[in-house]
C-alpha cells in the first residue's frame, strides 16, 4: 500500500554523484513523470551511504530539470538539446514541449534564408492560383542536407563521361535552378524529412494548406557529377584512384490546396 509518510518533506538527492536538495512537492510536480512515480511511495527508492536518494543517471543537467520543476525556469538556450534528453528520461512532458520548440528553432536558424524561402514559396503558389483559379498550385523546391556526395568511381562506369571536367566545380546548371526556393545545406541530426515537416508546419501556421508530393529522400536528384583523381598518397593499389562527386540536391514538389 502507498505510504506517503515514507518520504521527508525535504529530499536529499544523489544524481550520478551530484548532490541536490529539494522538496517532495517539487519532485511530485508533474504527476505523470518518472520523478513523481519514484517519490510516490509506490516504489522503493534506493539510498546511498549518506541516506540521499539515488538516481543512477549522469547528473550534469539535473539542476535544469529541478529549476523547471521549481519555477518553470528554462535552461540556457544553447543546451536545449542536452536538457531535452534529460526531460525525456524523467518524463517531464511540459519541459519537452518547450525545449522541442528551441531545438526546432536552432535547426531552422542554420538553414540559409529559411524565412525568405518560405515567402518565395507562398508568393509562387499564390501567383499560380490567381492565374488559373485552380484548387492546387505546385511549387518545385530544392532541398538538400548535403550538397555533394563523394563515391568511388569504377573505371568502366558507363555513367562516366570522359568530356566532364576533371575539376570539381560548384557552380553548374543544377536542378536547384528549377526550384522556386532552395533549402540547405545543414549539419546535425535533422533529416530532409524533418525539414519538410517544418516547412509544412510553418506554412500551416501562416494558414496555408500544403503537402509534399514525394517521400523524404525520394525526390529526383540533380544528375550532375564530376570525376576527380585522388592524390597518390591516398590511393591503395587495388582500388581505382578515381572518385565521383555527385550533386545531391533534390527537387521536391509542394502542393498548396486553396479550396
Ligand atoms: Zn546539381
Amino acid at each position: 500500500m502507498a505510504d506517503e509518510e515514507e518520504f521527508p518533506q525535504v529530499i536529499p538527492l544523489n544524481v550520478g554523484g551530484h548532490a541536490f536538495t529539494t522538496t517532495l512537492m517539487t519532485l511530485r510536480r508533474h504527476e505523470d513523470s518518472m520523478l513523481a512515480a519514484m517519490f510516490s511511495g509506490r516504489h522503493r527508492a534506493t539510498q546511498d551511504a549518506e541516506g540521499r536518494y539515488f538516481i543512477d543517471r549522469e547528473g550534469t543537467y539535473f539542476i535544469h530539470i529541478l529549476n523547471f520543476l521549481r519555477s518553470e525556469t528554462l535552461p540556457p538556450y544553447d543546451i536545449s538539446a542536452q536538457v531535452y534528453r534529460e526531460a525525456l528520461f524523467y518524463g517531464i512532458l511540459p519541459l519537452m514541449e518547450q525545449l522541442g520548440e528551441h531545438i526546432r528553432h536552432q535547426f531552422l536558424s542554420q538553414i540559409p534564408s529559411y524565412t525568405e524561402n518560405l515567402e518565395r514559396m507562398i508568393e509562387h503558389a499564390r501567383k499560380e492560383a490567381m492565374s488559373a483559379y485552380g484548387r492546387y498550385s505546385k511549387v518545385p523546391v530544392c532541398i538538400f542536407k548535403n550538397a555533394f556526395e563523394q563515391v568511388k568511381a569504377r573505371q568502366e562506369d558507363p555513367d562516366l563521361d570522359p568530356t566532364i571536367a576533371e575539376e570539381y566545380v560548384e557552380e553548374h546548371e543544377c536542378k536547384e535552378q528549377e526550384g522556386i526556393a532552395s533549402f540547405g545545406p545543414w549539419v546535425g541530426i535533422p533529416t530532409e524529412g524533418d525539414l519538410i515537416e517544418c516547412i509544412i508546419l510553418d506554412l500551416a501556421d501562416k494558414g496555408y494548406k500544403c503537402i509534399n508530393e514525394y517521400e523524404a529522400g525520394g525526390a529526383p536528384t540533380c544528375k550532375k557529377f564530376w570525376v576527380v583523381e585522388k592524390p597518390e598518397s591516398f590511393a591503395d593499389a587495388s582500388a581505382s584512384r578515381k572518385s565521383k562527386i555527385v550533386c545531391k540536391k533534390r527537387l521536391y514538389h509542394f502542393r498548396f490546396k486553396w479550396w
